[in-house]
Parts: structure tokens; sequence; C-alpha cells
């Protein structure tokens, strides 16, 4: 089952999610919505299955990574015709997350692949298995 609760999140992914939303509808005027937050092994492995994610373990497991929709006079966004995913992008990025238009972190933009366009993950300077060795916890900043 889909969730779409931020409060199923990380509480420092909540806040850092809750100012990017707060720019994009208040500042940008974007209607953007939140599609997925926390996400269960079974549905993580049913998706994987489908072709609609690429992991077996993935953030949204340990609620550091949120689904995001874009909406256009009611309309869910699929792609980027209207540029705003690319302004979530940048928000996003502005705020140390990974965003799924730019894997690689790099000058390119969406190139191919790079079409998650509503996902964002934060876990800022330690990757996945840093953080399930650390027992599914933020490892020390310090180290
Ligand atoms: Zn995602």
């Amino acid at each position: 089952m889909r969730q779409k609760d931020i409060m199923l999140l990380d509480v420092r992914f909540r806040h850092v999610l809750i100012e990017i939303l707060g720019i994009l509808r208040g500042k940008l005027s974007i209607d953007i919505q939140v599609l997925e937050t926390r996400r269960d092994r079974t549905r993580q492995k049913m998706l994987r299955k489908k072709g609609a994610s690429k992991v077996n373990i993935g953030w949204h497991q340990f609620g550091l990574a949120a689904d995001l929709g874009i909406f256009a006079d009611g309309v869910y966004q699929v792609d980027d015709r209207l540029g705003r995913y690319l302004k979530l992008g940048f928000v996003a990025m502005a705020f140390g997350c990974r965003w799924g238009g730019n894997w690689d972190m790099d000058r390119h933009i969406g190139e191919g692949g790079e079409n998650d366009l509503g996902h964002v993950e934060y876990h800022p300077n330690f990757s996945l298995q840093q953080y399930i060795e650390a027992g599914e916890q933020w490892p020390s900043l310090a180290g």
C-alpha cells in the first residue's frame, strides 16, 4: 500500500521536505503533492519486480525519500514540459537532497535514465551501506 503521510518520514528529512514544499507552493506557486513517503519491504519488492524501482533496498524504506507529484490545472505532470520539476530539483538540491532528475549530481539535468523527476532523498554525506552498517541510523557525521 502506498503511504503518503509525511509523519512517516525521518524527522530530519521531514523538516527539510516541509521547507522545500513551502518554497515551491508559496514562492513559486507550484501545485506539488506528496505521492509516497515510507515504503515497506513488500511494496519495494513489488515495485522492483514491476520495474518501477531499480533497487531491492532503498531510502524510501527508511523514511529518507519521498516521491512528489506536480500538478497543472489539476492534471498530474508525467514529464517536465513545464520545467517545474527542474525547479523542484534545484530547491531540493539547495537543501542538500539528491534529486531523481540528476542522480550523478553533475551539471547536466535529465540525461538518459535520470527521469525519476519527483523523487527526492536526504542522506547528507552518507551512503545506504553506511546507514545500514550503523544499525539503520544516521552514522556519526564526525567520522
Ligand atoms: Zn522515490
